[in-house]
């Protein structure tokens, strides 16, 4: 990578990600999963073995301990080196915070203990058809009847839909709970009444998302994840520091995406000249690569300031939606500039486009992210929803 690199000097991680990516071949499984969708089970496995799952998660829950900017810098490199897929499962230890947090000890050993080896897979289930960019409005609920909960409503839009072991539900517990005030359970997935059905992505298809009905399904009390009614304030803070480390994801695939461009302009001759000496196309790349460093420096400033202890979750949310239209723009350019064979699958970028385009829906939609930064310079009494 000829990048800009602020942050931390090089982690040995970087080593660790290129060995993989080479010795696995992950930029060709990365296509592989695309027109096959699949759990990938065992490249899973191996970022396990490798000590890549769960970087930033503090040893004491099980995780490694590698500061947020570092990590950043990982991310970018398994992404610039496998596409969004391996980067993105590196971190669902870290979207299964709430559980490493606030599960019981037995709990953890069960799930999130096998989680860190990438032997079992935790969801998280918070969309509903009803509710999800405005998510304290979910209408599933959560009834207790003595030491069991019956658990009743859809979850949609599902990462894992049909390969996850256990997912974390949020539900309400009363109706009277205000809006944001929802609870967590860790709900194995095999469950009686608990109905799963995939759907079709543009894109992530290796996530085979989907929708996941409950009917009437009984939860043990001890897989509530803390107390009831709280499980909002658990999953703030893991949403701001994910949302600043899928930025750094989507920046290294756009960077590769960018590099890629670079090499074959100055190779691809029209009219007598390579492409690289037509403005038209070298001022757009230019102006990329300058647009992907100062996106990255401004990245690896907010995951700075929230490992230093900064608790807004302002920057972290500006910093996903503007790597992700950072990238957007970079991989259309690098299609374009591929010209027609660019629009095909010959080169990895169509496939790079439709992943990274979730990014602007996925973990809170851009308008979202703008909200919760508004707020934060503008601060008002109450809120309602779950962003
Ligand atoms: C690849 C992918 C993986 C996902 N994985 C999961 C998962 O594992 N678990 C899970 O629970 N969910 C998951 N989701 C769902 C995701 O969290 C939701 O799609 C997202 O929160 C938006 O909710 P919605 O689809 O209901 O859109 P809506 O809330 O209906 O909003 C539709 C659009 O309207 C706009 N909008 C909404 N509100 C406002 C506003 N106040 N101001 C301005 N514009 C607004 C936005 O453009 C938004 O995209 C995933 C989504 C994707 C794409």
């Amino acid at each position: 990578m000829t990048s800009a690199d602020g942050g931390p000097p090089a982690s040995p991680l970087l080593a660790v990600v290129d060995e993989l990516a080479t010795r696995l071949q992950l930029s060709l499984r990365y296509a592989h999963l695309d027109e096959h969708p699949r759990f990938p089970w065992e490249e899973f496995r191996s970022l396990g073995a490798h000590g890549l799952l769960g970087l930033t998660l503090s040893p004491a829950l099980g995780g490694h301990g590698v500061p947020l900017p570092e990590a950043g810098h990982v991310l970018r490199r398994l992404a610039y080196r496998g596409g969004t897929a391996f980067a993105k499962l590196a971190l669902q230890p870290e979207f299964s915070s709430v559980l490493a947090e606030h599960g019981s000890p037995a709990l953890r050993k069960e799930y999130f203990a096998p989680l860190m080896a990438g032997k079992v897979l935790v969801a998280n289930q918070i969309t509903e058809p009803g509710a999800g960019s405005d998510a304290g409005s979910i209408a599933m609920t959560a009834e207790r009847r003595g030491a069991i909960y019956v658990l009743n409503g859809t979850k949609s839009q599902a990462a894992f839909a049909l390969d996850a072991q256990a997912a974390i539900v949020y539900a309400r517990t009363s109706p009277s709970d205000r809006p944001g005030g929802l609870t967590a359970f860790l709900v194995p997935q095999e469950l009686s009444g608990v109905r799963r059905a995939t759907i079709g992505d543009l894109g992530e298809r290796w996530m085979r998302r989907g929708t996941v009905e409950y009917a009437n399904v009984e939860v043990p009390e001890d897989h509530r994840l803390g107390e009831e009614g709280r499980a909002f304030d658990y999953l703030k803070g893991e949403l701001t520091r994910e949302r600043a480390l899928l930025a750094a994801i989507y920046l290294g695939v756009g960077r590769a995406s960018w590099e890629e461009t670079v090499t074959f302009v100055g190779e691809r001759t029209t009219f007598g000249k390579p492409l690289a000496q037509q403005q038209a196309v070298a001022f757009p790349l230019v102006e990329d690569g300058a647009h992907l460093d100062a996106t990255w420096l401004y990245v690896q400033d907010v995951l700075q300031g929230l490992q230093q202890g900064d608790r807004r979750s302002g920057r972290a949310s500006l910093a996903k939606w503007m790597a992700t239209e950072v990238a957007l723009r970079v991989i259309d350019h690098a299609i374009q500039f591929h010209g027609g064979r660019g629009y095909s699958r010959e080169f990895p970028h169509e496939q790079r486009w439709r992943d990274v385009r979730s990014g602007a829906i996925a973990h809170g939609p851009s308008e979202i992210m703008h909200l919760v930064a508004a707020r934060e310079l503008w601060p008002r009494p109450s809120t309602t929803s779950g962003a």
